[in-house]
């Protein structure tokens, strides 16, 4: 892949802020020091899922709401890989959002960065799930990750960036990157990304962002108080964000993953199995 594929320059509009998120992401993987060829990014459909067009890891573009169960499944293959999911809020949360209830449920060890800009930015700006946060005045309440991946008891890291604190943001993806690769599972870390284009939330999430990170005692190994602490910013009409859970049991791995099962001598029964599917 990187002898026979270049990076292409990002096609977001100016002041996207999918730059901020992989501008964070570059920075968080130089830190790790992954080399780059140990990498892969699965990425959604819409704008953010173009991200993996623009870096030289590896890189596949799932059907649209299906990179779930494609980096799963990478993921099981080979558990020496740092699989990277990589989608929108459309994706993820709408036609995605069963597998991500599936996702949390099964604890696979990979990362999934959500870029929540609160539309679809690629069809021009029509509500997508998390729309309500943009009109509160809305009946509709917008689907909300983290409280999804709280009530959902195997889930074992839980958080949230903004593309406008890019520190913490690379401070983030360091900490769900080391989560994954250290076998202990999923790590989710939703980034609110503003679309400037068809809904500039800048200035209000720049007053909105609440930051657990920032408040004294907070414990994110405490679920309970993970989800107290969230309803209660919530409920002053805040965006809590930051390292808001983690904890529960390590993922389980495949042994050994089929990436390294010894196929040698055994040429035969897989020719037999591939017959058994001709016609
Ligand atoms: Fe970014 Fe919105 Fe432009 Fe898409 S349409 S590249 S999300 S600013
Ligand atoms: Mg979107």
């Amino acid at each position: 892949m990187t002898a026979t594929y270049t990076p292409r320059p990002a096609i977001w509009c100016a002041g996207c802020g999918h730059f901020g998120v992989q501008g964070a992401l570059v920075q968080a993987l130089r830190e790790s020091g992954v080399p780059v060829e140990r990498v892969i990014i699965l990425a959604g459909i819409g704008c953010s899922g173009t991200i993996q067009n623009n870096l030289g890891t590896y890189g596949y573009h799932a059907l649209h709401g299906r990179v779930l169960p494609t980096a799963t499944g990478t993921a099981l293959a080979d558990p020496s890989l740092t699989v990277i999911a990589a989608g929108g809020d459309g994706d993820g949360y709408a036609i995605g959002a069963g597998h991500l209830v599936h996702t949390f449920r099964r604890n696979p060890a990979f990362t999934y960065l959500l870029m929540n800009n609160a539309t679809y930015g690629l069809t021009k700006g029509q509500d997508s799930p998390t729309a309500p946060l943009v009109h509160p005045d809305r009946r509709e309440q917008a689907l909300d990750g983290i409280l999804l991946g709280l009530a959902i008891t195997t889930s074992t890291f839980l958080a949230r960036g903004y593309s406008g604190r890019p520190e913490q943001l690379v401070r983030l993806i360091g900490a769900a990157l080391d989560h994954a690769r250290s076998g202990r599972g999923f790590a989710f870390l939703e980034v609110l990304s503003p679309c400037v284009t068809y809904q500039d939330t800048y200035p209000m999430w720049d007053a909105a962002v609440s930051d657990v990170d920032e408040v004294a005692g907070y414990d994110p190994g405490d679920r309970t108080a993970a989800f107290g602490a969230c309803l209660r910013v919530m409920g002053e009409g805040r965006i809590p964000t930051g390292l808001i859970y983690r904890g529960g049991r390590p993922a389980s791995l495949p042994d050994p993953a089929p990436a390294r099962a010894v196929v040698e001598g055994r040429a035969d029964e897989y020719r037999e199995t591939l017959n058994a599917y001709r016609v």
